[in-house]
């Protein structure tokens, strides 16, 4: 039997960094918000673990600082890159105008954890755990609301707003027929887990190596290591079975070679197929898409919960005061992508000259690589290593949290 229909005033589709921040803001600001999350916990595989200083900054006019940074995590506060054998120094953080100057390396469903653990105190919030939505409900020219399928059934959920942040794949984005330009993606990366030693080299890196490159971060008691492919390679690479693999990566790291065999299969192993993509439209009359579902990002520079974390706090600045009304227009909803459009398109652009010039060229090379004049200028110059580390920590136009 479907359950009686439930009202709220905004309906968040999608518990990820986008939907748990939006809930959080849109709930402490006095509105009637309810989210979805398909999941029974946020406990999921490896999904990103990089909490820039832009989303530090977030926490800390929230005034959550101090507890989030409890949790266990790593701080990252220099990087480097290691080009045919050359240590390059390339990004410090220390000097970003924030109040943390680093990225917190921090398990994604901790920080989600932490979120709905904040956003559950309050009484105008409401979280559906183990519930999909699968469709749009409309009226007359616009969404009014959404279908679902929880624990006991059926349900349908009727809102003055849907806000769809339920990622790449979005059901949302498909029931509302959005049209999505995708910008394309040379690689793929590969996720995989290898035992820290207090002997390893120190640092967080990103090895280039002839045709090859992988990027270890240290959490800890191990390192999270993503090993870049060329798109669609994971077939040949699987039919060359996995010691071929391993040896890539002995290649690239030696100190793992006594470890590698931990890899035991390709279970061991998660794909992240890359995509770069946006939408043309980001709302419809009581419907928007922000984070992941408007726009998945390339994992370079790991922005992807950065970005989707800014599209909430724009979007619950600039649609509190409507929500409160119950009278959110389609101005409103065009001013958030007009908000957020410009940072998502300019750090694609940068992602894209970066896929292009460098890993196309790396993925393609036979012979060992140098380290091209731009790398080696910022490991000459300390002080340029603050320019990258201000577009990676801190973003193009970041958001701030409004006092309630
Ligand atoms: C393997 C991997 C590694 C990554 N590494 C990094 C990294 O290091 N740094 C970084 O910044 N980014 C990284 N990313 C990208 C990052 O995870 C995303 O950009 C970010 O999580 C986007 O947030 P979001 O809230 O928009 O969407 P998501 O995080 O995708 O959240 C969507 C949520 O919606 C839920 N959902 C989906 N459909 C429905 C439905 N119909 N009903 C209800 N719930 C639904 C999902 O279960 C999910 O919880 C990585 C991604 C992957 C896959």
């Amino acid at each position: 039997m479907p359950a009686a229909p439930l009202t709220t005033t905004c309906c968040v589709v999608g518990g990820g960094p986008a939907g748990m921040m939006l809930g959080l803001l849109l709930a402490r600001a006095g509105i009637d918000v309810t989210v979805l999350e398909k999941h029974a916990d946020f406990l999921r595989d490896f999904r990103g673990d990089t909490v820039h200083a832009s989303t530090l900054q977030l926490m800390d006019e929230l005034g959550l600082l101090h507890e989030f940074l409890q949790r266990p995590h790593q701080e990252l506060r220099h990087l480097a890159v290691e080009i045919g054998g050359e240590t390059m120094q390339v990004v410090d953080f220390s000097h970003l105008p924030t109040r943390c100057k680093f990225i917190a390396l921090m398990p994604q469903w901790d920080f989600l954890d932490f979120l709905a653990g904040h956003a559950s105190r309050l009484a105008n919030f409401r979280l559906l755990m183990r519930t999909e939505a699968t469709g749009l409900l409309h009226d007359g020219d616009g969404v009014a609301g959404i279908t679902a399928r929880g624990p006991d059934g059926t349900l349908d959920i009727r809102a003055h707003l849907v806000v769809a942040t339920d990622g790449r794949h979005s059901t949302m984005r498909d029931a509302a027929g959005l049209r999505c330009i995708e910008s394309g993606a040379p690689m793929d990366v590969l996720w995989l887990r290898l035992e820290r030693r207090d002997s390893d080299p120190s640092e967080t890196l990103g090895r280039i190596g002839a045709g090859h490159m992988l990027v270890t971060l240290d959490r800890g008691d191990y390192w999270q290591c993503g090993y870049v492919i060329a798109k669609g390679g994971f077939e040949s690479l699987r039919n060359r079975g996995i010691d071929a693999l391993r040896q890539d990566l002995v290649r690239l790291a030696p100190h793992f070679r006594d470890r590698v065999d931990a890899i035991a299969s390709w279970d061991d192993v998660k794909l992240l197929t890359v995509a770069m993509n946006k939408l043309e439209h980001w709302y419809q009359r009581g419907l928007l898409l922000i984070g992941d579902a408007a726009h998945a990002m390339s994992p370079v520079g790991g922005v992807g919960i950065n970005l989707a974390v800014q599209d909430a706090v724009a979007a619950a600045n600039i649609l509190t005061p409507g929500l409160l009304r119950g009278n959110v227009t389609l101005a409103d909803l065009r001013a958030v992508q007009r908000r957020r459009e410009f940072p998502v398109r300019l750090t694609q652009s940068v992602q894209w000259m970066i896929q292009k010039r460098v890993i196309s060229n790396v993925l393609r090379s036979t012979a060992p690589p140098r380290p091209p004049w731009p790398v080696r200028l910022l490991h000459r110059h300390a002080w340029l290593r603050r320019l990258p580390a201000r577009a990676l920590g801190i973003g193009f136009r970041p958001e701030h949290v409004r006092p309630v």
